[in-house]
């Protein structure tokens, strides 16, 4: 298992729980899309109107369920949370929604994971609040309409490209995630020490961001983690030298690359002096599914420049083979 997983792990839920701000003020980056939800929330809530239904995506663990929840905050309604998979029958998702009071927020992570019969049921929920039921079997079979509290769904995923194109098209606002820069994930890392009184100095929480991969997610755990370090070999204060040597044990270097990443980067090169490489390659040499790498490993390498896609696979770039200390040649030149 990679420490550096963006996945919620069971370690992750007690933490996450206390850390997660309540505010679209606490909420820390995403300046554009908290810009536009301020707008939206403010309108809504002077015509006492539900929100627009809200596609949200982006690699796991940018705030996307966190986001959700503030959402709801501000539009003082309650947050019904659950997943693409956990929805397994139509029944499911028309108990969920004839449960609904009038404005609430549905959140669906991975919601390109509904199966068809269950996404057939949304669409007139989310276009008319209204559930079709078929009664009785057979020609005498009768199809009877529902009418549902107005509510706002909102959804996840890691691709909008993943979603079926009539699902897609019933959202009306759809807001992209971003990977937080070292500056915002520093002052994550030191919102999260704050609340669990974790005695850390400015240097290391930048330290730490700095191999958080651009994810909230990991930086919190990256800081329980260190925090144990710290607890055991250095009398529970985290300077830069407890972080550094608190990462090295657990292989993870100063950009925040696993033995994972070396692997695969270093297969590229190797194997295929630095590309192109198609996925199915990378996912043999790492033993990760080709969605994963894509949608998970891929981002935070290609925001550091280390690897490009091009239409014929992906490419090692330079910087990739300056942090392992090989020499570069630059294909163009051959
Ligand atoms: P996702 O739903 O995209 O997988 P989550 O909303 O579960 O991600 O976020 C993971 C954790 O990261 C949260 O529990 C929260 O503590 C932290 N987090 C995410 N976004 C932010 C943010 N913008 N500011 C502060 N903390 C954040």
């Amino acid at each position: 298992e990679r420490m550096i997983t963006t996945e919620l792990k069971e370690e992750d839920v007690a933490i996450e729980t206390g850390l997660r701000p309540r505010s679209l003020n606490d909420y820390i980056g995403q300046d554009k899309t908290k810009e536009k939800f301020r707008i939206f929330i403010e309108a809504a809530k002077s015509r006492k109107e539900s929100l627009d239904h809200v596609l949200l995506y982006g690699p796991p663990g940018l705030g996307k369920t966190t986001l959700s929840s503030i959402i709801a905050n501000e539009m003082n309604v309650n947050i019904r949370i659950t997943s693409g998979p956990a929805i397994e029958r139509p029944g499911d998702l028309a108990a969920i929604l004839t449960n609904l009071s009038e404005n609430d927020v549905l959140f669906i992570d991975e919601i390109h994971r509904l199966n068809r019969s269950v996404e057939e049921i949304l669409y007139p929920a989310m276009e008319d609040y209204a559930l079709d039921i078929i009664i009785g079997k057979g020609p005498s079979a009768r199809s009877v309409r529902l009418d549902l509290n107005k509510f706002t769904l909102i959804g996840a995923t890691t691709r909008a490209g993943l979603l079926t194109s009539p699902l897609r098209d019933r959202f009306g606002v759809i807001s992209r995630l971003e990977l937080y820069n070292t500056n915002q994930l520093t002052k994550i890392i030191k919102r999260s020490a704050k609340i669990l009184q974790i005695p850390i100095e400015e240097t290391a929480a930048v330290e730490i961001a700095s191999r958080s991969r651009g994810t909230p997610r990991i930086a919190n755990r990256l800081l329980k983690r260190v925090r144990d370090y710290a607890q055991v070999r250095a009398d529970g204060i985290i300077d830069s030298n407890t972080v550094s040597e608190a990462l090295y044990l657990f292989e993870i270097d100063a950009l925040g690359l696993d033995n994972i990443d070396k692997k695969m980067i270093l297969s590229m090169i190797e194997n295929f002096n630095g590309g192109p490489v198609g996925l199915d390659t990378l996912s043999a040499s790492t033993g990760e599914e080709k969605n994963t790498i894509e949608d998970v490993y891929e981002p935070y390498l290609m925001q550091i420049g280390f690897i490009s896609r091009t239409p014929r696979g992906r490419v090692v770039m330079k910087k990739a083979y300056e942090h392992f200390h090989l020499p570069y040649q630059d294909q163009s030149e051959e």
